[in-house]
């Protein structure tokens, strides 16, 4: 039977952050990052394994009990200088079945509501391809020119902003990062395959903690959970 796992790469730096710290690692809602993404995806049913793949110079994710998520959750000490790198190494060291579906998610996306992850689930189960969760682009987009002046307001029609958990078969998923190009997300690597994921939409509240001032809205949303 096919199963479902989800991938956590977790070996960034998060240097806009401007943190000692890894990102992952902040704490946010009285816990470190990275545990409420790991907390929501360890407690979908659907999901068997969480693979979360660190820095293997990483000394702090043993610092924390997770005991509580039992074997389901998984470390992988094998992150990579890239993104990619790093979801490639956790897949290849993950040895999933290949027809296996995988959900890599952002360890710096802590407001992940389980009613969202379910909803991915169940729209892309039977999907030829996989797919994403994406919002569409609700502000206005200018192109930028030297020093920062206009030089043109860009369509905002049908331009989506990509978020995670991005869903692919695990083989599928291996075969496309290992292609030679540079790719920001999973779906990237697949459309360079020649394939056409499906955009599942998600929620603005789903984003990536980046700069120091989402924090406080990721800790905002946290608390009302
Ligand atoms: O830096 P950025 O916000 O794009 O990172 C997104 C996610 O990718 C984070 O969970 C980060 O830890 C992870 N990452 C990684 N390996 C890298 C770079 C980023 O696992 N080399």
């Amino acid at each position: 039977m096919t199963e479902f796992h989800a991938l956590v790469p977790a070996a960034g730096s998060g240097a806009r952050m401007g943190h000692e710290s890894p990102k992952q690692y902040l704490p946010l809602a009285g816990q470190p990052m990275i545990a409420h993404a790991l907390n929501t995806l360890c407690s979908c049913p659907e999901i068997s394994t969480v693979f979360v793949v660190l820095a293997p110079d990483d000394r702090q994710f043993h610092t924390y009990d997770w005991s509580r998520f039992g074997d389901k959750l998984q470390p992988l000490f094998c992150g990579g200088e890239r993104r990619s790198d790093t979801v490639l190494n956790g897949l290849l060291a993950s040895e999933l079945e290949p027809d296996d579906w995988v959900l890599v998610h952002d360890a710096a996306r802590p407001c992940l509501t389980q009613a969202l992850l379910a909803k991915l689930i169940a729209e892309l189960r039977d999907d030829e391809v996989g797919g994403i969760l994406a919002v569409p682009v609700a502000d206005t987009l200018k192109r930028a020119g030297a020093d920062d002046r206009i030089l043109r307001t860009e369509s905002r029609e049908q331009l989506w902003q990509a978020q995670t958990p991005q869903m692919f078969r695990a083989g599928l998923l291996a075969q496309a990062l290992q292609l030679p190009s540079r790719f920001t997300d999973e779906a990237s690597a697949v459309e360079a395959m020649g394939l056409q994921p499906r955009l599942v939409l998600g929620e603005p509240s789903n984003f990536k903690v980046t700069y120091p001032q989402d924090m406080l809205l990721a800790e905002l949303l946290l608390r009302e959970k």
